[in-house]
């Protein structure tokens, strides 16, 4: 080991740094956020250290850096564009055995700072030693999307109670560490990271009464899994997805983001085709209820967001009546992403004012929709599920007073390497949908804005084959 490990104690303590430019600032909030009293010596400030010092935050010294300046200090930094000045610094400090730091200079330096995730009061400090700061940085940015914001709260939490603890089980290590594993790496810790906050602190106050945590209750994840390309899943997605005992999915979550779930998860397909309904909506709720109830972690995955087109309501409503207990999470919806991947902004301040979202589904032959309210200029309008519609749909736009040439866009297969944009306009769509071989699941975009799909398009789809989807059950 090159360097010793050790998270040091400045409260209150002084702390100095020379030089205040950008890299000393960094620095500076560093020690004020560790409670440091910090005095910052330098001839010039910049403004964002300036604010510090006319707050009282700092105690700033004008001045070059000078012989003695070190003394008295737990703890000193340099920052200056002087290698000569750092190397004083380094030199004055080391000899009077003051831990110090040159910035970027580990020649000069009898201590380093490492990358840190701050989730306060938990820390996870990453150091390669000084030989690569950026192999640093990059390990942080991976482990920052595996560690939830929440923990900083969960460790607050446990913090309370810390002591309690060890009175209740009398100072037992093995019981005490048993109880804070439960506690740690089941349902308390989950409802606090899912931002029930006064749930988890209820359970964890009556699990300390009763020296005992409860046994871990099932739960349904219903979690929204994007339009299809892995990489935009959000963290708490791809958290949940490596918890789950048991996938429920349909047809629209991609094979590439089933990859991602736990790999000795049990997956069960519900997937809904058109007219056919693979497993009716009731028996979908039953089935959610049913492992819930049996203590497993559900993972309900949906196609884009949960509650936009999704039978997430509905489905939640079951849960809440059953009194399961149960998490959303948000997922970028096909509108969003289709757009975006296709470069066509849904908004734009020189088209429209609005964007309305509408589904497209024929029953009975016909798409059911407020088509005056619809079809006026100044807004977007995204049809979900309306490839079947297409025709009718563009039919009643007109019909209702828009031009024949507002422009439409057909997105097939949005996010995904065989995403395909067709281009046409009220008039013409219809016709590209019969005459072209298109793919399920396709958006229809119409308004002014798909004009500004042939200056912004930038998305250029691999056409790699998907991948094949897993077995159904
Ligand atoms: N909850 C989903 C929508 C479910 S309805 C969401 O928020 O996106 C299903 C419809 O979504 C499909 O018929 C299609 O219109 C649209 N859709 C979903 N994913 C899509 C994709 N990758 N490309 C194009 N359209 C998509």
């Amino acid at each position: 080991m090159k360097f010793l490990p050790i998270f040091l104690n400045i409260k209150d303590q002084p702390c100095l740094v020379i030089g205040a430019g950008q890299v000393a600032a960094r620095k500076i909030f560093m020690l004020i956020r560790a409670n440091g009293k910090v005095t910052v010596i330098s001839p010039e400030l910049s403004s964002e250290i300036a604010k510090l010092a006319e707050q009282g935050e700092i105690n700033y010294i004008k001045a070059e850096f000078k012989s003695g300046d070190v003394s008295d200090y737990c703890v000193v930094i340099a920052a200056t564009n002087s290698r000569s000045v750092n190397q004083r610094v380094y030199e004055e400090a080391s000899a009077k055995n003051i831990p110090v730091n040159v910035v970027d200079t580990p020649e000069f330096c009898t201590f380093i700072t490492p990358s840190v995730i701050d989730r306060d009061p938990v820390q996870i400090a990453i150091s390669t030693g000084g030989s690569s700061p950026v192999l640093a940085r990059l390990l942080r940015s991976k482990l920052e999307t595996f560690i939830p914001a929440a923990y900083g709260r969960l460790g607050q939490l446990v913090e309370s109670y810390r002591d309690r603890v060890k009175e209740i089980f009398s100072h037992n290590s093995n019981h005490i560490r048993g109880f804070w594993e439960q506690v740690l790496d089941g349902s308390i810790a989950d409802m606090l990271i899912s931002g029930k906050d006064a749930d988890a602190k209820k359970a964890l106050e009556e699990a300390v009464k009763a020296a005992k945590v409860p046994e871990d209750i099932g739960e349904v994840y219903l979690v929204g899994a994007g339009p299809g390309d892995p990489d935009l899943l959000t963290f708490r997605a791809l958290r949940l997805m490596q918890r789950a005992d048991v996938v429920v999915y349909d047809r629209l979550v991609s094979a590439e983001i089933l990859e991602m779930v736990r790999r000795d998860a049990e997956f069960v397909y519900v997937g809904k085709a058109r007219n056919k309904h693979a497993v009716k909506q009731e028996n979908i709720n039953e089935l959610l209820v049913r492992f819930a109830k049996e203590g497993k972690k559900v993972l309900r995955l949906k196609g884009g967001d949960p509650f936009i087109f999704g039978r997430g309501g509905e489905e939640i409503e079951t849960l809440m009546e059953q009194e399961v207990s149960f998490q959303v999470v948000p997922g970028i919806t096909a509108a969003a992403g289709c757009a975006a991947y296709a470069g066509i902004p849904l908004t734009h301040r020189d088209y429209v004012q609005s964007c309305t979202f509408v589904t497209g589904h024929l029953k009975d032959g016909t798409v059911n929709l407020n088509w005056s309210a619809l079809a006026h200029k100044g807004q977007t309008i995204v049809f979900y599920m309306g490839l079947h519609g297409v025709k009718e749909i563009c039919k009643q736009l007109v019909a209702h007073g828009l031009d024949s040439l507002t422009p439409a866009a057909l997105v097939e297969k949005g996010t995904t390497p065989q995403q395909q944009v067709h281009i046409g306009n009220l008039e013409t769509l219809p016709n590209i949908v019969d005459t072209t071989e298109i793919l399920p699941p396709t958006l229809i975009i119409v308004g002014d804005v798909v004009e500004l799909h042939n200056k912004l398009a930038w998305f250029e789809p691999s056409g790699a084959k998907p991948l094949a989807y897993p077995v159904s059950n």
